[in-house]
């Protein structure tokens, strides 16, 4: 799973040869956020150009677990990501876009990973509009209301912060 062999590849410069894995991902965090990704299918080609090298392109396709970054609510939703990576027996150091592999087989799977992370939403919510958690009680306010934010301290969320920077200047 997620390794390819493409000694006939390395064999047959040039010539592209289709492919099709199922990669396992191990659960990862992101900006302090648990995900985790499902399901993760890839099909495309590999060919070597020659330099001991091979190029992979592909589809990827995923389930991706996380949780909504305002309620913290599980949310589960499609991912599909492209994959054009270069392998190198020897890759450059300084190179990030290079990727290694040995003999001729071509393990898929941080480069998978790094096709999908790039497609993630920068702030993954249940639904555009959530309301999140009360910052003060934290009751989830989809599902309930309080009283915090009726209080005149709480008005501007700024002012607390200002009131929390102008004390350490004075001590
Ligand atoms: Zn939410
Ligand atoms: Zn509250």
């Amino acid at each position: 799973m997620g390794k390819i062999d493409v000694s006939r590849a390395i064999k047959d410069p040039g010539q592209a040869y289709a492919f099709e894995t199922d990669v396992t991902l191990e659960p990862m965090e992101v900006l302090g956020d648990p995900v985790g990704f499902r399901e993760v299918r890839v099909a495309g080609e590999y060919l070597s150009p020659g330099d001991a090298r091979v190029s992979v392109k592909a589809d990827v396709s995923a389930t991706a677990d996380s949780r909504c970054s305002r309620c913290l609510t599980p949310v589960t939703f499609p991912v599909t990501a492209q994959v054009d990576a270069v392998f190198d027996r020897q890759p450059d150091p300084e190179d990030p876009d290079l990727y290694s592999f040995e003999a001729s087989t071509v393990e898929l799977t941080d480069a998978v990973r790094d096709a999908l992370l790039l497609e993630l939403p920068l702030r993954v919510l249940c639904k555009p509009d959530c309301k999140g958690l009360c910052p003060v009680c934290g009751i989830d306010l989809n599902n309930g209301t309080c009283t915090c934010q009726e209080g005149a301290e709480v008005k501007n969320p700024f002012s607390a912060l200002k009131d929390i920077v102008l004390d350490d200047e004075e001590v």
